[in-house]
């Protein structure tokens, strides 16, 4: 048997790969470097450093590229993908039916599916779409608290429309920084659920007038809670940035959405998708 060697992971980051806890144990996180993986909550408590080695390599087709475009692709995939387009940030402007989507065939499998419109509380009521398969991973990327499928709809287009409808009443974004900082009181989501129902009943009728009766599905879903391994929240917020300071270090107090909460500052390694570093 040969020595156990402690070789410095390194890799290009991938979004942490989150699973939400169960009972009294709390959601679960690993670290992704290239083919690397590190159990980030046995690291609690314990110092953490990464270190950004000045290359990026785009998360699509893996060609190096100076500068990262929405958050891990080289511009050519940023102009060239449906996944990179507007439409996808706002879905209720597809362009699928204008016969100019940049991926028909993408669509088909990403856009043309049941979407879930869903509440949240990640730092207060919040309203979000997403593909049905996606759940819960969507919320524990947010750190949401608590999630509530609302309705199911038939494509992606279709949620859009019904979100923008809630967003008239309800905040479609995540303050972050209440997020982190864990100040987010829990909230009834069923009650709120029944209230923005009904008072957006006439805007749901002309959504199914226009897209037919059964097009819109309420869901009688139960609430979903998200308990995080934080040991300490940050009072004050400071972040770093790979693009500014290379070497992100300090001793691990917690894990949340997809941020890393060091005492030295927190950082969002969503963010920073295709960055290579070494973690150490
Ligand atoms: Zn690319």
């Amino acid at each position: 048997m040969g020595e156990l060697i402690d070789t410095a992971m390194q890799g290009c980051l991938t979004k942490m790969a989150i699973t939400p806890g169960s009972g009294d144990t709390p959601a679960q996180y690993t670290l992704r470097a290239g083919e690397a993986r590190l159990d980030l909550n046995a690291r609690l408590g314990q110092p953490l450093a990464l270190h950004y080695t000045g290359a990026i390599a785009c998360t699509h087709c893996g060609r190096a590229t100076r500068k990262s475009f929405a958050q891990g692709y080289c511009y050519p995939c940023f102009k060239k993908l449906a996944q990179c387009d507007t439409c996808i940030v706002k879905p209720e402007t597809c362009h699928f039916d204008a016969g100019t989507c940049r991926e028909p065939e993408w669509a088909e499998r990403h856009c043309f599916q049941p979407h879930v419109v869903y509440l949240a509380n990640s730092s207060g009521l919040k309203v979000g779409i997403t593909r049905a398969t996606q759940m819960p991973t969507r919320w524990l990327d947010q750190g949401a608290i608590q999630a509530l499928p609302i309705m199911e709809v038939d494509t992606r287009q279709q949620s859009g429309f019904v979100e923008m409808l809630f967003k008239e009443q309800v905040a479609d974004r995540t303050n972050w920084r209440a997020m982190l900082k864990g100040e987010v009181e829990p909230l009834d989501l069923i009650a709120e659920r029944d209230r923005l129902m009904a008072s957006l009943d006439s805007g749901l009728a002309g959504l199914r007038e226009r897209f037919g009766t059964d097009s819109l599905r309420p869901l009688d879903a139960t609430p979903l809670h998200f308990d995080y391994p934080v040991l300490e929240h940050p009072r004050k917020i400071v972040s770093h940035n790979f693009d500014k300071q290379p070497e992100v270090a300090g001793t691990l107090l917690g894990l949340k959405g997809q941020y890393l909460l060091l005492d030295t500052g927190v950082i969002n390694l969503r963010k920073f998708t295709g960055y290579e570093v070494s973690v150490a």
